[in-house]
């Protein structure tokens, strides 16, 4: 059997734990390419006008993967973390993929939901690997094994890769660094080179050292988001608003920018909140960037170079300040 993973939303999150686990079960993984026109074509014309960018892409990419896989794994993720949840588009996924039934594989959606506790999810592995002929000792090392390779994952962009190079082997060109930007939004955003227009390959050509959320421990960003005055209950959010208030607090950073998508309730609401953390600190200055299917290039890049130029600017009277 051959299992269709479309390269949108969650996959480079969870992807090397999937990867592992169907492996041990003898599963055949067929992930669709990265995202290129023909994708957002595809997803442009099958996703209701008003969702947002990322939905629209991930439409694209589950219909590219029509005749390349018997079925498509979306998994159902109302849950990653006790007590909090994910944006409602991400629990009615894989509904909206199976109406497009007959143009898709059918879907696979394992339920995720450790709200309470890991039982039903353990539960649902066990049953989605049954699916796949697994005798229970088997399915046990599978989980074991997905497990192993998420956290390997995990150590390596801790250890400071993006997940694009940990996952996919993007290389880094090596420039000179004049400032350091953190980078912050959805990692279906910030890592789909196609719809941000080669974000990270830009800021890096102009001198910047990028820092991306998942170089920053859980541990650091629960911490930071207990800033705001009620708990953050979307997890992704939390590590949004975490990892920014961590480098603007520390100073770690020249400047933040925040890519959000277009038509993204969660993404407006967060944007405030950084904004308002970055006036009120008053040292690290945050540009927004909104994408959407219509973004040019040309917008960005005169967005982006006026804001480096900028941030190197302030850098640069913040150390002839500093020498008296
Ligand atoms: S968080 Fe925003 S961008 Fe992500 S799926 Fe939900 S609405 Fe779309």
């Amino acid at each position: 059997m051959r299992v269709g993973m479309p390269r949108g939303l969650m996959f480079y999150k969870y992807y090397p734990f999937w990867q592992a686990y169907l492996d041990s079960l003898d599963v055949e993984l067929v992930v669709s390419e990265r995202t290129n026109k023909k994708i957002l074509d595809l997803g442009l014309e099958a996703a209701e006008n008003e969702f947002c960018l990322p939905l629209k892409v991930f439409y694209g990419h589950a219909l590219s993967l029509k005749d390349k896989a018997d079925a498509l794994l979306i998994p159902r993720l109302v849950s990653v973390h006790k007590k909090e949840f994910t944006c409602p588009k991400m629990l009615g996924l894989p509904d909206l993929i199976h109406a497009l039934e007959g143009r898709v594989p059918p879907v696979i959606s394992p339920k995720i939901d450790v709200r309470k506790n890991t039982r039903g999810y353990y539960r649902e592995l066990m049953g989605l690997g049954k699916r796949f002929d697994g005798k229970n000792r088997r399915i046990v090392s599978a989980i074991l094994a997905g497990r192993r390779a998420q956290i390997e994952y995990e150590k390596k962009l801790i250890a400071g890769m993006t997940p694009p190079e940990a996952l996919e082997g993007d290389t880094r060109e090596t420039t000179k660094q004049e400032l350091t930007i953190g980078l912050v939004g959805h990692s279906y955003n910030i890592y789909d080179s196609y719809i941000t227009l080669d974000l990270i390959k830009r800021l890096r050509r102009a001198g910047a050292k990028v820092l991306v959320p998942e170089n920053i421990s859980p541990e650091t960003i629960d911490a930071e988001s207990r800033d705001l005055p009620k708990r953050l209950f979307w997890t992704y959010e939390k590590e949004i608003v975490g990892s920014a208030f961590h480098w603007m607090k520390s100073e770690a950073v020249s400047g933040v920018i925040y890519v959000l998508a277009f038509a993204c309730g969660p993404d407006s609401f967060i944007q405030s909140v950084i904004e308002d953390k970055s006036r009120s600190l008053g040292n690290v200055p945050v540009m927004s960037l909104v994408i959407d299917e219509h973004s040019t290039e040309g917008g960005m890049i005169t967005r982006l170079e006026a804001f480096i130029d900028m941030l190197k600017r302030r850098d640069h009277a913040a150390c002839n300040a500093s020498h008296g």
